[in-house]
């Protein structure tokens, strides 16, 4: 599915929604055109009832483990994002209330991560943005180093998310890739610090460390790889930054695993973003970047503009946001507290821990990671169970549950995996709903007559 929308032909612009007869008495003779702009308006609850019955196709949230978005806020956060709807972030002259608790939500946030005190930082659409941000500073503050000319270039590894491909490919950068290690018959998903440091020259605009990989949840070794880059700065005077994408990890590491050492104690660090509608346990949308020093933020990137009434400085990609989910946000932080978050995020690694311990009985499924790092983890299927990972998925979406399979990143595409992320909210008890429903699904597929096994294939997880 793509999220550009083709324009639909004369027929079936012309098409009627369907309606069911109950209300059919709230809207206008002709019916409700599909995609063209109704004539003239129609009943409030005739249109609510409308969407509402289409979105219900949408399935159940909770039996979704694909998303690593926020499906679930209390009611009073709800109705204080009601309230905040018609804010727009933007406008810091007529609402300068919500860009005071932006502003201490970046507080909060730079302190968690252990900024020495001079960071800076903003809220973003998601962690895209926040990645978008993040590399132009980089590319800006290369640039200011003198190389005008040149054609910059990002290290990132394979395993990171595709909003980077996306930032170099939109910003003319070049995307250096470190590929995941595979050497002999095994595999470490995570990037491998002497590569990192080795894809490095003068073009280098940075080097983006993933905290965790949205394919198998596991964090790089950041430390590690920001003491390669330390001797690399030290051999050939390469002075490279670190950006740490923590879109799940910085708002569980903090909690989870507080004495590991990934963010600004490590000088090399200099930008972090995060998504709050991950594991900052917000709705969609909102995410945050910083930045260790603001010097770190080049200010030709920031600009001026008064067509609010009054000065305002502005660094972002979008201009109007909703100030909504800035208030959900900061909701969160003062319901929950460090020990809150910690809660949350511990319940999460749990019931992720007893789900792949569960399947690792099951037998025919083979846990990659173990909801250690993030509490998500990626399962492969057993070389002969005579079912792949796609199947799995389709059977068990025929009983409700949504996990994602995919194939594994260049180097190891041949490896097809699902994906299980563990959100506020799901249960144990809905755990072992899972595992008795995949239980089931197994048991179908090895059954005589179910399918054909597949080749063997010899590549082992590397574990910690
Ligand atoms: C989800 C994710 C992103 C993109 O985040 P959005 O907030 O959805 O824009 C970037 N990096 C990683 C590692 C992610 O998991």
């Amino acid at each position: 599915m793509s999220n550009l929308h083709k324009r639909a032909g004369a027929d079936r612009s012309a098409a009627a929604l369907s309606v069911n007869p109950l209300y059919s008495g709230l809207i206008s003779e002709g019916g409700v055109p599909r995609y063209r702009l109704p004539d003239g308006p129609m009943h409030p609850d005739a249109a609510l009832a409308i969407i509402r019955d289409e979105l219900m196709m949408d399935g159940n949230a909770r039996l979704n483990l694909a998303t690593f978005s926020t499906t679930w806020m209390e009611p009073q956060a709800k109705e204080l994002i009601g309230e905040c709807l018609d804010r727009n972030m933007v406008d810091r002259e007529e609402y300068p209330q919500i860009a005071d608790l932006e502003g201490r939500c970046v507080n909060m946030l730079t302190e968690l991560w252990h900024d020495p005190g001079h960071g800076i930082g903003c809220s973003t659409a998601g962690s895209s943005e926040a990645a978008m941000l993040g590399g132009l500073a980089m590319k800006f503050a290369w640039r200011r180093r003198g190389h005008a000319g040149d054609r910059p270039n990002l290290v990132i590894g394979t395993n990171t998310h595709v909003c980077w491909q996306k930032f170099c490919r939109y910003w003319d950068v070049e995307a250096r890739l470190v590929p995941i290690r595979h050497h002999g018959g095994a595999f470490d998903l995570r990037l491998d610090p002497e590569d990192v440091a080795s894809h490095c020259d003068e073009n280098t605009i940075g080097v983006v460390a993933v905290l965790g990989s949205t394919q198998t949840g596991a964090y790089d070794p950041v430390a590690q790889i920001a003491a390669a880059l330390d001797r690399l700065e030290a051999e050939r005077g390469i002075d490279v930054p670190l950006h740490v994408d923590a879109a799940g990890g910085g708002f569980v590491a903090p909690f989870l695993q507080p004495s590991l050492v990934w963010d600004f104690r490590l000088p090399r660090v200099r930008s972090i973003n995060a998504s709050g509608h991950k594991f900052g346990l917000v709705y969609p949308a909102v995410g945050w970047v910083v930045w260790q020093d603001a010097a770190d933020l080049p200010d030709d990137l920031v600009l001026h503009t008064d067509v609010l009434g009054g000065p305002q400085e502005t660094f972002t990609l979008n201009f109007s946001r909703s100030g909504a989910p800035i208030a959900a946000q900061y909701y969160n932080f003062l319901r929950l507290g460090f020990d809150g978050y910690r809660a949350v995020q511990q319940t999460c690694q749990d019931v992720a821990r007893h789900l792949v311990a569960g399947i690792s009985e099951l037998g025919g499924l083979e846990p990659l990671t173990d909801g250690s790092d993030l509490p998500v983890f990626a399962v492969r299927t057993a070389d002969d169970l005579g079912c792949t990972a796609h199947e799995l998925s389709d059977r068990l979406r025929r009983r409700g549950w949504q996990v994602p399979a995919y194939h594994l990143p260049p180097a190891l595409e041949e490896i097809q995996v699902l994906r299980f992320v563990i959100r506020n909210g799901f249960s144990f008890d809905t755990a072992d709903k899972l595992l008795a429903d995949l239980r089931e699904v197994l048991r179908d597929v090895r059954a005589p007559g179910g399918p054909e096994p597949r080749a063997r294939h010899p590549l082992t997880a590397l574990t910690r």
